[in-house]
């Protein structure tokens, strides 16, 4: 019965500032709700002989796989603009895994009990966010998103009390690391520099290893990571992502998006988009990402500081400089992105205007977002009229006089646009129905949903259904997973 844990547990080895060690809370009655058996394969981990009891053992932490050194994880972070000191209130990381190929992935528990960080909270998360996770971040996998991952839900028997009575659950999230902008900010915070200098160092190895060696570390690692999220916000914007709470906790230096709370995918094309109940101001508006990215990522710069140069000014203006570099690169990518997504290779200087049109006539006639690019593929699920508008034909026109200028085939064209918009995404309706039927034990609709994400460029006979957007008018809401 070997299923393949290969465990090294670097974090864990770290000293104390950086976690505390304990193991999941035991939960009453463990029950496995789904396993992701394409992911277990990818993580080299094979499952196939294990029975469901014993699995909903193994993934509700109730039995810790030997070579575990399991531990919360230490850190801070700028909620809604204010600053906190956090770590895992209600996860435990269970430890690193080494794949076949020699990758390395954090096991992590979500809703594994109380730990030394989880204040006023229980510790403990509820079915729909945890299954809502899941099925996000597959998505966003399958879309091409860097992201953590989903392998396995598992129910606790146990009730949880928020608003209303729920279902307990717990999700095992698997991620390149779990290091956030936010673990750098609590070692800064708690002034110790030799520790940040640890940590800095940890981070190089784990994620950069070819800035290793170079002079100036701590500066190459805020380029590498300005890079790495600055291609992250695009790729949200692409697909209509909001991600909801991109507080400085929430940010990861891998680059890979993380915590799937109040996120929501946008369906008619509304730049003010805010789908987050607690999100009053819009802070974290669809519009407003790359200007928080910006924002994180300055707040990264700052614990940078000691190790950028000897001369805290000096460090300061390179610090600011580096930042300052994030709005050229984010509108170049974004436009490259736009122009991928019109499939127009090459460059030429009215596609700015071109595409601004495009996005002005989508607000005021909100259409849908993900829809509007399938009906320039010819791929729209439905006819409703919404293209017959003067308008929109003036635009489909100046479009296909600049895609003319290509040098490129229609063919060509359209193939690009396939690449890189999707025709499904987890439409909220969708997901909400999906979530309540599994909260009655009826698991086919978010099976059968996850399988239509799996392949979201692929035209397919089953997706129709999928692909309209909800009739209701009602505004839909969504509400942070504690
Ligand atoms: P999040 O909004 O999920 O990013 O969580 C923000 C902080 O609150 C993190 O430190 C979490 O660990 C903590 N937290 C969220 N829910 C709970 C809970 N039910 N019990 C304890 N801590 C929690
Ligand atoms: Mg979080």
């Amino acid at each position: 019965m070997t299923i393949g844990w290969h465990f090294d547990n670097t974090y864990s080895k770290l000293s104390d500032i950086f976690r505390e060690e304990i193991k999941p809370i035991p939960v009453i009655n463990p029950e496995l709700v789904i396993l992701n058996e394409s992911l277990a394969s990818e993580l080299s981990l094979d499952f196939s002989k294990i029975d469901k009891k014993e699995l909903s053992k193994i993934f509700s932490g109730n039995s810790l796989p030997s070579g575990s050194s399991s531990i919360a994880q230490a850190y801070a972070g700028h909620q809604f603009g204010h600053f906190t000191m956090l770590g895992d209130g209600r996860a435990v990381l269970i430890g690193e895994h080494t794949t076949k190929s020699n990758k390395k992935f954090d096991i992590q528990f979500k809703g594994s009990g109380k730990t030394a960080f989880s204040r006023n909270g229980d510790g403990r998360a509820a079915l729909g966010p945890m299954l809502r996770e899941y099925i996000i971040s597959e998505a966003m996998n399958a879309l091409g998103i860097p992201t953590t991952r989903s392998l396995a839900v598992v129910k606790t028997g146990e009730n949880i009390q928020r608003e209303k009575t729920l279902q307990g659950a717990v999700l095992t999230r698997i991620a390149s690391s779990h290091i956030r902008v936010g673990t750098f900010q609590y070692i800064a915070a708690r002034q110790k520099e030799d520790e940040l200098k640890t940590l800095l160092d940890y981070t190089i190895d784990r994620h950069y290893p070819e800035i290793k060696n170079s002079n100036n570390q701590a500066l190459d690692l805020l380029n590498l990571l300005i890079e790495r999220q600055c291609n992250l916000v695009v790729n949200w914007m692409r697909v209509g992502f909001i991600h909801g709470v991109m507080n400085t906790d929430n940010m990861t230096i891998s680059g890979e998006t993380i915590d799937y709370g109040p996120c929501a995918f946008m369906d008619f094309y509304d730049p003010k988009t805010v789908f987050s109940s607690i999100d009053q101001t819009g802070r974290y508006a669809y519009c407003n990402q790359p200007v928080i990215t910006k924002w994180n990522l300055a707040r990264f710069a700052e614990c940078l500081i000691p190790f950028i140069d000897k001369d805290q000014d000096k460090a300061v203006k390179i610090a600011t400089e580096t930042i300052n570099s994030f709005e050229k690169k984010y509108e170049e990518k974004w436009m490259n992105m736009m122009r991928d997504k019109l499939g127009l290779f090459g460059l030429d200087d009215k596609d700015k205007f071109l595409i601004l049109d495009l996005l002005t006539w989508m607000h005021e006639k909100k259409a849908d977002y993900t829809n509007t690019f399938c009906y320039l593929m010819n791929l729209n699920p439905k006819d409703d009229g919404l293209f017959d508008d003067n308008n929109f034909k003036n635009w489909k026109k100046r479009w296909e006089e600049r895609m003319l200028k290509n040098n490129n085939t229609p063919k060509k064209c359209i193939e690009l646009m396939r690449k890189n918009n999707p025709l499904v995404i987890p439409r909220n309706h969708k997901v909400e129905q999906a979530l309540m039927a599994a909260e009655k034990n009826d698991l086919n609709p978010i099976i059968e949903l996850i399988d239509v994400l799996k392949n979201p460029y692929t035209q397919k006979n089953n997706i129709f259904d999928y692909q309209i957007p909800s009739n209701s008018d009602e505004k839909y809401q969504t509400f942070c997973g504690t």
